[in-house]
């Protein structure tokens, strides 16, 4: 599932290429992308003739602004879900592309999205936070929003959670997953089971300084394609993160720092990596 560095990724590219950019039609062949409109017809009256205004990120949501009636494009990826920017409408269409959006000059943007977790729906800025009620208790963002070392330390102290969940909570931080979590914890050193109110000052701003550098350096990266290749960017693209990964992933391969081996365990249900030499 796409983490905050590939939709952040996404983001800056779509700021790019579609801001200013006016819609001249929208074709929709999978409902159920668009589910929360009563019907497709709906979705693309609300979109048709708009012009993109800006690109926002939440969380692991996509906000496209628009000209009209304070509207707000939102996109969700789920699981599977690509935005693919097409210069030419001529291009081929790949298989489960969804929905199509054609902009008066330059191309089209279009969804595609295999198992159809991801969605599209337009709604007023003001109705957002209803529509998602997640985007209303969402964390605070570890990209955008710079925090001191003792105010992240009191959030941590303020929870008694152990520390790889607590990172996954979005309603704690928002965009991090199973991936980055991992990625996050390595570099500061922390094993996933710590309890958050239990670290030290020095570890604390290990963890903040873990999670600030892995993400802005996986941004950098343009995010991590694993081995299904199912995260693409917005010109179709894999990421090239995966290849500096320390642990995720990594199971059985020498630890980059302690050369022990790196080994695989179940945290609530899903596959983490760790090297238990330089995590405590
Ligand atoms: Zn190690």
């Amino acid at each position: 599932m796409p983490e905050l560095p590939e939709v952040e990724t996404i983001r800056r590219d779509l700021e790019k290429e579609i801001v200013s950019k006016r819609v001249k039609s929208v074709e929709v062949h999978g409902t159920r992308s668009v589910r929360r409109h009563g019907s497709d017809e709906e979705f693309i009256g609300r979109l048709e003739g708009r012009k993109v205004l800006s690109v926002k990120r939440s969380g692991k949501y996509l906000l496209i602004g628009l000209d009209a009636d304070q509207d707000v494009l939102v996109m969700h990826l789920g699981m599977s879900g690509q935005l693919l920017r097409v210069k030419s409408p001529k291009e081929p269409m790949a298989k489960h592309t969804h929905v199509v959006i054609t902009f008066t000059q330059a191309g089209q943007l279009r969804f595609v999205d295999p198992r159809t977790f991801g969605e599209l729906f337009v709604t007023r800025q003001d109705d957002l936070e209803k529509a998602v009620p997640e985007l209303a208790h969402l964390g605070f963002d570890p990209v955008d929003d710079v925090m001191s070392w003792t105010r992240f330390g009191a959030l941590l102290a303020n929870r008694h959670a152990q520390l790889k969940p607590l990172l996954m909570d979005q309603r704690f931080v928002a965009g991090i997953g199973n991936i980055y979590s991992d990625e996050i914890l390595f570099a500061a050193g922390l094993k996933y089971d710590r309890p958050s109110d239990s670290l030290s000052a020095q570890e604390v701003r290990r963890l903040y300084r873990g999670m600030v550098e892995t993400l802005s350096e996986a941004i950098k990266h343009r995010g991590s394609s694993l081995a299904d290749e199912q995260y693409r960017d917005l010109f179709g693209e894999v990421g090239d993160y995966q290849g500096q990964h320390q642990v995720y992933d990594r199971e059985g391969l020498a630890c980059r720092r302690c050369r022990h081996e790196i080994v695989r365990l179940k945290v609530g249900g899903r596959s983490s990596f760790m090297c238990e030499v330089c995590q405590v």
